[in-house]
């Protein structure tokens, strides 16, 4: 599945409003301390879980869960929350964001910051949103979803800083790690923003995918990498990539150690008008996934291209 790109004029608004919090807080020095952003713009911040339901005994009167229109009629939001399995809310009347307890804390972060964005996007703010697995992934590509995601991760790693300081730095996947850290976010989430906004006009790609060696039941063949994530530049130029040539490439160099870097490879590429690119690729297995950094290196005059 590959990442998109979104409307270019809600993408200004929302870093407009992003970057008038963090003038708001001072500029801070990563990481973001989303405690101070809910007291600058005065949001309360509840949890829940199965077992403390408190925050969910109330109503409301409609809610949206990305396109979809959930409830119509006053509901108790516990109900709503059951019924379409939610990780989080944003109530605008009562400006609160509603999180489940039992997402990990990294993740709760972009939860917060994805709810925080709804709250500070004009076009979103005054919706009754509901958040599930789904509309909080990277990858979602329902409207205004993706743009709360966008907005996370421009509140998660500081507007311009992120793009700045890590286009200073090597593009490998030590840089991304030392990102992670320095900005409190995780290793898949710092990959895609590093691919999406640094190093303007490098080719480079994410791959987010299963053990590349030791396959397991749950590979399909046909859609070999859960995220494909496409920079612009890797986009305009080498749009034509599949997947699967990019999946393979990675299992040519990659070893079947169960956890750690698994490598690094080169491979070429062949661009949309035919001419060839090499790239340099690395692969790391956190226990869980597979995350593959690909960047631009040269162009190749006469190689034997692998697909
Ligand atoms: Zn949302």
């Amino acid at each position: 599945m590959r990442n998109a790109p979104i409307d270019p004029f809600a993408a200004q608004d929302i870093r407009d409003q992003v970057d008038k919090v963090l003038s708001g807080l001072g500029n801070p020095a990563p990481p973001v301390d989303l405690r101070e952003v809910r007291e600058l713009l005065k949001l309360d911040r509840q949890f829940y879980s199965s077992t403390n339901t408190g925050p969910l005994r109330e109503s409301i009167s409609a809610v949206k869960i990305g396109a979809k229109q959930i409830a119509k009629r006053p509901t108790l939001i516990l109900d709503v929350v059951r019924k379409a399995g939610l990780k989080a809310l944003w109530l605008p009347d009562r400006r609160r964001i509603l999180i489940d307890e039992g997402i990990p804390d990294l993740k709760k972060r972009h939860t917060e910051a994805h709810e925080i964005t709804h709250s500070i996007t004009p076009h979103h703010q005054h919706f009754l949103f509901g958040d599930d697995e789904e509309t909080l992934r990277s990858s979602c590509h329902e409207k205004l979803e993706a743009e709360a995601n966008y907005g996370s991760g421009r509140l998660l790693f500081l507007g311009d800083r992120f793009e700045q300081e890590a286009s200073e730095l090597p593009r490998t996947l030590a840089t991304v790690k030392r990102l992670a850290k320095g900005y409190g976010n995780t290793i898949t989430m710092t990959l895609w923003r590093l691919v999406e906004e640094a190093h303007q006009g490098t080719p480079m790609f994410g791959v987010i995918s299963v053990h590349p060696i030791r396959l397991g039941p749950e590979f399909d063949p046909r859609l070999p990498c859960r995220y494909f994530i496409e920079s612009p530049a890797f986009r305009e130029r080498f749009g034509n990539v599949t997947e699967a040539s990019a999946f393979q490439a990675i299992q040519r160099y990659a070893s079947g150690r169960a956890g750690g870097p698994l490598g690094v490879g080169e491979q070429v590429f062949i661009g949309q008008r035919g001419e060839r690119h090499l790239f340099r690729m690395e692969t790391f297995f956190n226990g869980y996934r597979a995350l593959t950094l690909g960047t631009y290196v040269r162009p190749v005059a006469t190689v034997v291209a692998a697909s």
